[in-house]
């Protein structure tokens, strides 16, 4: 491919709107352009990076018994009316209508559409068991999109759909995809932790996150440093590893806390620590007020409290809405003699003793304060964060608390679709039974960010091998002096006729862009040819992702190039 302002558009600026490396960098390296929000062309390099990624999960899900289809991406209303995620599923989806008035919607995803496809065929046992999967474009009204590939209305996905005549069979498939995911991160070069996560709008039993560890991730992860275990933020189980208020107890005691409304003000200031205090969280749900007590020293689980309230409609209680409340003296909540106020405690609570509260009135605090005495924890319910320091439940070393970028996603279904669909087949003993399903996509335009966000330094991308849209960079320095010239061109064809995917850049700019060019575009193998080509007939090679230089004759520099590109990892 040769190297130009369309192929290739790179930008100097970074783009207004990038927060994070791998949008900024995918944008200035000229691998895609933003349309609108949420929604990018893929232009020839990145299409090309794109197409590696894919290709990769390809290999891997056929690798693993899969069978490729193509779904269409419009899919009509009825089906998911009779699965009853047409409502389920909210504004999230994108909806349209045809010139006749019937609805329709652009796919998020499919289980509907394959399950209605192998239902049709009314498969027997000796059919089963199916997995189906497919690479395609797919669909989300986002509310804010954003992160480039990160948080799109429209990107690609790979979702697979597999079909069982019982639920043995479905785990055996269910751990060859789990096997399966975990081999496509690694050809990627993707460090990704597995973890327990919930079902959601998907449904099902059972399923696991494939989670990319990265501080730009908008998931928590919390994971043994031991053992396997890690589970999401709404999910996770923790042992505390330091104790929460004291051994012996203390008579209840109100004290003057003036002005002092945080954790740590009002530790200090009682010359004690958070891990003494109570905190309260307040939130609002609908016309409720919610007081949720969680030990000072953790964060509180939004996810959890979701959970344990059986709705996420809820948000927390803003200044405008303090006196829709007047029962609450908001920054001095506690538990002891609070009323009017739906109140939920943290597990840890229970049993607890020597702790700090806000007493219900401005400006005092009560200390000393011992559950089942002053105050009893009901309900209790596991709503606060793990936290550096906790131990692992099965194996009890330490536990870590991160962000990750969550890339796929595997549900153990069982029957929730095909009993509404009423997909069935036909038993060993001739009864018609429900099909036991699994479910398991992997984001493919979110792999291919995570990987940049995983593979850059300062001056752009540093592509993996596998994942390079392009084998070797060829950059022939002055165009203007034929030598170069048709040495460049040499190497070009040489390394595409050894089956190499090349870029030439001999266009007529300074030296400096066109190094700063390579090195923002990432491309593995870097060949350059310059005054040392014309002078002493010797051509420079550099790889991108170490900063290695070296230095070979003119003169059979394809091996050279050849054993280099071999030589990285
Ligand atoms: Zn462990």
């Amino acid at each position: 491919m040769n190297f130009s302002r369309v192929t290739v558009p790179t930008l100097k600026e970074k783009p207004a709107d990038a927060e994070i490396a791998s949008h900024e960098l995918l944008i200035r390296a000229g691998m895609m352009r933003n349309v609108a929000a949420g929604i990018y062309t893929f232009l020839p390099l990145g299409a090309s990076a794109l197409a590696k990624v894919e290709n990769i999960v390809r290999e891997e899900m056929n690798r693993a018994g899969a069978c490729e289809i193509v779904l269409p991406n419009l899919h009509p209303a009825e089906a998911w009316r009779e699965s009853g995620r047409w409502f389920q599923y909210g504004q999230e989806m994108m909806r349209l209508t045809d010139r006749q008035g019937r609805a329709f919607c652009l796919g998020p995803t499919a289980e509907e559409l394959v399950t209605l496809a192998v239902a049709k065929s009314a498969p027997s046992y000796r059919d089963l068991p199916v997995n189906l999967y497919q690479i395609q474009t797919k669909y989300r009204d986002e509310i804010r999109p954003r992160f480039g590939l990160l948080r799109c209305r429209e990107f690609r996905m790979k979702d697979a759909y597999s079909f069982h005549a019982s639920y043995e069979d479905l785990d055996a498939t269910y751990k060859r995809m789990y096997e399966a995911y975990v081999a496509m991160a690694k050809r990627c070069s993707l460090d990704v932790r597995v973890v327990e996560a919930p079902t959601g709008l998907i449904g099902g039993d059972v399923s696991h996150e494939f989670m990319v560890l990265s501080g730009v991730g908008e998931d928590i992860v919390v994971h043994c440093l031991n053992c396997d275990y890690g589970a999401n933020a709404e999910l996770e189980k923790h042992q505390p590893g330091r104790r929460f208020g004291t051994d012996s107890s203390y008579p209840l005691e109100e004290v003057h806390t003036p002005g002092l409304v945080s954790v740590t003000e009002v530790a200090s200031f009682l010359d004690s620590s958070a891990n003494n205090v109570i905190k309260c969280v307040l939130y609002v749900a609908g016309d409720e007020l919610i007081a949720a007590f969680v030990p000072g020293y953790r964060e509180l689980s939004e996810v959890k409290l979701a959970r344990a309230l059986g709705t996420d409609n809820f948000h927390p209680m803003r200044e405008d809405e303090r006196e829709l409340f007047p029962q609450v003296t908001v920054g001095f909540v506690g538990p002891v003699g609070l009323s009017g106020v739906r109140a939920l405690f943290d597990e840890e609570l229970k049993g607890k003793k020597g702790l700090i509260c806000g007493a219900n009135r401005l400006d005092y605090h009560y200390r000393g304060v011992e559950e089942g005495r002053d105050f009893k924890a009901e309900p209790l319910v596991d709503i606060a964060l793990a936290t550096d320091g906790d131990r692992c439940v099965v194996c009890g070393s330490e536990l870590i608390v991160t962000r990750g970028i969550e890339i796929g996603h595997i549900f153990k279904l069982g029957e929730k679709y095909s009993k509404p669909l009423n997909a069935l087949f036909t038993d060993a003993d001739g009864s018609l039974k429900p099909i036991v399903m699994g479910t398991y996509g992997i984001g493919t335009s979110r792999m291919l960010a995570t990987i940049v966000e995983q593979h850059h330094d300062e001056k752009g991308i540093k592509w993996p091998k596998a994942i390079a849209p392009v084998d070797v960079e060829v950059i022939t320095l002055n165009p203007d002096r034929e030598e170069q010239l048709i040495a460049g061109r040499e190497i070009y064809e040489n390394m595409i006729k050894a089956g190499f995917s090349v870029l030439l850049d001999e266009r007529e700019l300074s030296a400096g862009v066109k190094f700063n060019d390579a090195d923002l575009i990432g491309i593995p193998v870097q060949v350059i040819i310059g005054r040392k080509t014309s002078e002493q007939r010797t051509i420079d090679l550099k790889v991108r992702y170490t900063g290695e230089r070296f230095e070979f004759p003119a003169d059979g520099i394809e091996e050279k190039i050849i054993k280099v590109f071999n030589d990285i990892c």
